[in-house]
């Protein structure tokens, strides 16, 4: 099973080795040359039985079964339910699958637990060190800096846009205590982040000299370990049924997910709503719109401020028929120019791949919390209400409706006070990585000053 990159210039490369370095060495994504066709698991597999199963067929032989699913298993271990993603009915057909049980209570955790037990198996085996670059918008940074916390084999440096994460997604990934992860905030937004991520990836001497790697959701392996959860959505649903899958949507990786498990035969139908904020490029980008760089709007869903979203590139690699001359043209124009037709044959192609999109405003979000409050009790988080909004919306009557609930209201918390004027504590597993002293230096937006940080933290380290 091999990995070839979305923009086509790059040898392929095995599962092991596309997951240790995050991004193709031409600048694109790692995608797999064929997607494995992958029994479905049956409704009382659990959620380790299943995820070996996807993530070994994904490994294709690069790593022994038994150790993916020693894998497995210590990466759900700290989850605080034993399904992991738990299904729960909101309303007649309407159903909520819960993915922040995890220990940074948001849906980052499923598949940045796994990849933290890969690096540590592999950098294990092979006595190395690494260092993790990670841009977050909010929730990736947390997950990454639980997960990798005290590792012996990464130091971890996580990039946040400044005054644009809520002060508890903050918390959790600046106050592990942990001496291999720093942070730096950086005056900007969270495009600028990814973008300067992609840059010091694709600067081969930098690269190299600091063994630089990302685990960011362009990163293969997350993309893979977030599609067990629609695997198990379609199996405890029953297998025969048509499923809408709503995924509130910023970086497009959950959505992206959901593609890949149907192209892998997990799925009865390929149904899925990318609900996203004020930030709507993924709806531009699915009616064929140019791909543009555009600023960004702070919203009350801030994890989905993103304008361009980064796993859209392994979209089009599929809609315009695995093209890579075309997506890595499309790229370099956008980078030139700032915009960039989309190719012709993937825009036919993208209307017509079962995805659609709904805008939600802040108002509807703090409508959709107050009205699932009054509704079921429930206080769910304001990127699960984009999601609830843009089901009711696009209510299915052909089966049910899944919406992702991507994180605990508890991360929220002046979100949800202001919606319901209520005051949501941090559960108790939230304390474990948000009891030491906040650590983080700020600076500009700009790839030299994180350069130069890396440089440092490596070299101390070495
Ligand atoms: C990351 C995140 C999203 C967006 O997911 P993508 O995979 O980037 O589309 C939505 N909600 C929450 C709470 C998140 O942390």
């Amino acid at each position: 099973m091999k990995y070839v990159s979305t923009r086509g210039n790059a040898e392929p490369v095995d599962f092991v080795t596309a997951s240790l370095m995050g991004l193709a060495p031409d600048g694109g994504l790692f995608s797999p040359e064929t997607f494995p066709q992958v029994e479905r698991p049956n409704a009382t597999a659990t959620y380790v039985e299943t995820a070996t199963r996807i993530l070994s067929a994904f490994a294709g032989g690069s790593l022994p079964e038994q150790a993916i699913r020693d894998m497995c298993v210590r990466a759900y271990a700290p989850f605080a339910h034993q399904s992991v993603a738990p299904l729960t009915e909101v309303g007649p057909g309407r159903w909520m699958l819960e993915l922040h049980h995890g220990p940074t209570l948001a849906f980052k955790d499923v598949a940045m637990r796994l990849i933290a037990q890969l690096y540590d198996h592999i950098l294990g085996l092979r006595g190395e060190r690494m260092t993790i670059l990670c841009a977050t918008s909010g929730d990736t940074g947390g997950a990454a800096a639980s997960a990798f916390a005290g590792s012996k084999h990464v130091d971890m440096v996580i990039l946040h846009p400044l005054n644009r994460v809520s002060p508890t997604q903050r918390l959790f990934m600046t106050a592990t205590g942990a001496d291999n992860i720093h942070n730096l905030a950086l005056e900007g937004d969270f495009d600028g982040t990814q973008a300067i991520l992609k840059q010091l990836l694709a600067d081969d001497q930098f690269r190299r000299r600091t063994r630089l790697a990302a685990v960011n959701s362009i990163n293969w392996t997350r993309v893979a370990a977030q599609s067990v959860y629609f695997a198990q959505a379609q199996a405890q649903l029953g297998r025969d049924r048509n499923i809408r899958f709503v995924v509130p949507t910023g970086n497009f990786g959950d959505a992206l997910a959901g593609y890949v498990a149907s192209r892998c035969g997990l799925l009865t139908n390929f149904d899925v709503v990318a609900a996203v904020n004020a930030n709507d490029a993924m709806a531009r980008l699915i009616a064929g719109l140019p791909l543009k760089k555009g600023a960004t709007a702070a919203t009350i869903s801030p994890a989905m401020d993103i304008q361009l979203p980064s796993n859209f590139e392994r979209l089009l690699f599929e809609a315009s028929g695995r093209d890579g001359a075309a997506v890595a043209n499309a790229y370099a124009q956008l980078a030139n120019t700032g915009e960039a037709p989309l190719p012709k044959a993937a825009v036919a192609k993208l209307g017509s791949m079962g995805l659609s999109a709904e805008r939600v405003s802040d108002h509807e979000t703090i409508d959709e919390m107050k009205r699932t409050h009054a509704e079921t009790g429930w206080i769910v988080c304001p990127h699960t209400a984009v999601g609830l909004a843009a089901a009711r919306r696009s209510r299915h009557v052909d089966g049910p409706t899944v919406t992702l609930a991507t994180a605990h209201a508890a991360k929220f918390p002046e979100t949800v006070k202001q919606a319901l004027g209520i005051d949501v504590g941090l559960p108790d597993r939230g304390r474990e990585f948000t009891a030491k002293p906040e650590k983080f230096d700020t600076g500009p937006m700009s790839a030299d000053f994180v350069r130069q940080r890396v440089d440092a933290i490596v070299s101390k380290a070495a």
